[in-house]
């Protein structure tokens, strides 16, 4: 409400400007039914288990109704995708609900997949089963492994059927519709800032900016020039921090354009994202960008840095020094890389810092990359290790080989060689092996959200059987513990699934 609001209601598409959003209904749904519903948010939101089971949360939650002292309203932004300026985007099938005051921060609920608004441009803004799983499985579990992301309250179908363009055939067929009800602080973007910029309404983007800092970045102080500076500091140093989480998990987000990097620095929007089996710098979980690849594992950090070039374009109106601006953005690569091998060090368990270790860490990530292996299983199982005995290193990560046979004596006696010096620079550590291994495990995830694990939680669903996203979230909200019980998901991809990456929106 201190907003700008755009003054027209009608919910037509249209292009904005001297606002931020404009009001819009979320459109009534066949026949809804809640899917699942993370106890986690709704205990954050005060909300209780049998609210949580009533009509009203239906209702709600897939946006047949709308609570009476609330207007919903769907966001203005702009953004570049693909590395090229795109013009007006906006909340196209996401709608704002409402927000609620809890623990000391403000959530605001929004609806993915609700119906049309403002900014659909030529889509129906609709979600369906697929895309929503991916989602609300995929946010929850981030937040789990500790990385910063939007959060999930409710996963439902909405009982109509979404028209949609198969990836494999250019066909069209129908999906199940869902509607999944996000969580965040805010879902402010980068691109909520460059429309302003673009559109030359300085005014309305001080407005904006000015709010950002009053309800989020409050420590910054009373908004002036230099808290605009120290706000962009802030953004950048955030943007970094979950860049670091995303490498250090092996979260390939798939769609970094500006207008789904978060002003907060949470990961944000969901698409065709993936996770890192066999270790590859170079791979994309998306298939509309598998000729330039510019979204790749290992271009994450890059990217975040071009995007937040952008960021700095929008706000130069108001902070009118790019000197300063640039230093921030320089500064960028070499706190990267600092925070990188740390990251990295933190990875094969090594607490002290010593100046051969980014060498022996960019030795590890070629032998990684020469035996196709998987991240997940390699880290994890690295923490077996066992300092004194060098000659039993291969044996303790063979099993994250995904074609063992192909994997060369010469390969092999590289990774002796590697294991070798690290038994050698573990005796610079002080801990035991148990204790080093300890800590890995508190880095080192055991269970991620593999591509094809999420599709057979839809498939199961498709079919009306809800019980393995219930499996697969309780599974992911403790990632890094031992689950003895659930060790068959601590396993490498089956090979029927290799580039299947189900990503259809
Ligand atoms: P994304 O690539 O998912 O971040 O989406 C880019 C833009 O397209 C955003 O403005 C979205 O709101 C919009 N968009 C994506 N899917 C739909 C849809 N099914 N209906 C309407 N707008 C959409
Ligand atoms: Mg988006
Ligand atoms: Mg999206």
């Amino acid at each position: 409400k201190e907003l700008p609001a755009d003054p027209i209601m009608e919910n037509y598409r249209r292009q904005v400007s001297k606002a931020c959003f404009s009001y819009v209904n979320p459109i009534r749904t066949k026949n809804p039914e809640m899917l699942h519903v993370t106890d986690e948010m709704l205990k954050t939101l005060g909300m209780t288990q049998s609210f949580s089971e009533s009509s009203e949360f239906l209702q709600l939650f897939t946006g047949n109704k709308v609570k009476s002292e609330t207007q919903p309203y769907a966001m203005l932004y702009a953004g570049h995708q693909f590395g090229n300026w795109a013009g007006q985007l906006g909340d196209g099938r996401a709608i704002n609900l409402f927000e609620i005051e809890s623990e000391n921060t403000s959530w605001t609920l929004q609806l993915k997949g609700a119906g049309p608004t403002p900014y659909s441009r030529s889509a129906d803004g609709l979600a369906v089963l697929r895309s929503s799983v991916r989602e609300y499985l995929c946010s929850e579990a981030m937040h789990h492994l500790g990385v910063p992301t939007t959060r999930a309250l409710s996963l439902a179908f909405t009982g109509d059927e979404v028209l949609r363009d198969m990836l494999y055939d250019g066909n069209q067929e129908y999906e199940k519709g869902a509607v999944v009800c996000r969580v965040a602080p805010s879902f402010l973007r980068f691109g909520s800032y460059e429309i302003f910029a673009a559109q030359q309404d300085d005014e309305t983007l001080k407005t904006l900016v000015d709010f950002t800092i009053r309800k989020h970045y409050l420590d910054l102080g009373e908004p002036s020039k230099e808290t605009y500076l120290a706000f962009f500091k802030e953004v950048t140093q955030r943007s970094l921090e979950m860049v670091i989480h995303w490498q250090r998990v092996g979260f390939v987000h798939g769609v970094m354009n500006t207008d789904n990097m978060s002003i907060l620095g949470l990961t944000i929007d969901y698409g065709p994202y993936g996770w890192l089996e066999g270790y590859d710098f170079g791979w994309t979980p998306n298939t509309t960008d598998s000729q330039h690849k510019r979204y790749r594992y290992g271009n994450q950090p890059e990217i975040v840095l071009w995007n937040l070039l952008q960021l700095a374009n929008a706000l130069f109106p108001l902070i009118d020094d790019a000197a300063a601006l640039e230093a921030i953005l320089n500064d960028y690569r070499s706190s990267f890389r600092t925070k990188y091998l740390e990251m990295m060090r933190s990875k094969i368990g090594l607490a002290s810092e010593r100046d051969e270790d980014e060498k022996m860490i960019q030795e590890l990530e070629k032998l990684l990359h020469l035996s196709e292996t998987d991240m997940t299983l390699f880290f994890r199982n690295l923490g077996h290790f066992e300092k004194e005995k060098t000659s039993e290193g291969i044996g303790n990560i063979e099993d994250a080989f995904y074609s063992p046979s192909e994997v060369s004596e010469e390969i092999k006696k590289q990774w002796a060689e590697w294991f070798l010096k690290y038994s050698l620079r573990l005796q610079f550590e002080s801990v035991s092996d148990s204790e080093r291994k300890g800590k890995m495990n508190l880095v080192n995830p055991k269970y991620v959200l593999r591509n094809y694990m999420a599709q057979l939680a839809i498939d199961a669903a498709d079919k009306g059987d809800y019980s393995l996203i219930d499996e697969l979230y309780t599974l992911l909200k403790k990632p890094y513990d031992e689950q003895p019980e659930m060790e068959k998901w601590f396993v490498k991809r089956p090979e029927w699934a290799r580039n299947k990456v189900g990503c259809s929106m």
